[in-house]
């Protein structure tokens, strides 16, 4: 996995463009929380589940399938205002990120993108993030550091990147002469 101090990094990222959209500060709050859900899959290794397993590490709550149901299931439960499919789509994507995050990292087992359907682990072809350690002590006593400044690299500064530029075009479309959009979101 990346660390789970960087997943949220994915719905800061996608935060202007979707609150303009209407999502809600408190869905963008979800969001960031969605990133990190998949890796609570975790406590399956302390009670015997194995890595490969369907409901092992990167198994079934790293699939398309668990981001799309989630996300869905999310705003059903919430009910927020605004337009329930841009709200589903942003906690999905959220969700989404998480798999794409850990397909870019350099070590562990692959993910399994659609499972059930297909259990095969996948990486992407490029892994440039160093995978961070699982447990707490060993991310701490040895690779933490290296791992923060890969992810700095690699998904810190793309997502403020991305952050700025959408912040940005909010604002020159909303200043725009004649706009009918109100900038929701305020950097
Ligand atoms: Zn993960």
């Amino acid at each position: 996995m990346a660390s789970i101090l960087s997943h949220p990094a994915a719905a800061l990222a996608m935060a202007p463009l979707f609150e303009w959209g209407g999502v809600p500060r408190r869905i963008v709050w979800l969001g960031a929380w969605c990133t990190i859900v998949p890796d609570f899959d975790v406590i399956g290794l302390a009670w015997g589940i194995s890595y490969g397993d369907l409901f092992g590490h990167r198994g079934l709550t790293h699939s398309l399938l668990f981001a799309a149901a989630f996300g869905i299931a999310l705003v059903m439960l919430i009910k927020p205002p605004g337009s329930r499919a841009a709200n589903a789509l942003f906690l999905f994507l959220c969700t989404a990120s998480h798999r794409l995050f850990d397909a870019l990292t350099d070590g562990g087992l692959g993910i399994a993108f659609f499972t059930p359907f297909d259990e095969t682990r996948y990486f992407l072809p490029w892994n440039p993030i160093r995978v961070s350690p699982i447990g707490l002590s060993e991310f701490i006593s040895s690779e933490g550091a290296a791992v923060l400044a890969s992810e700095a690299i690699w998904i810190w500064i793309p997502a403020l990147a991305l952050f700025s530029l959408g912040t940005a075009l909010v604002r020159h479309v909303a200043a725009a002469p004649g706009s009918r959009w109100t900038p929701r979101f305020r950097a």
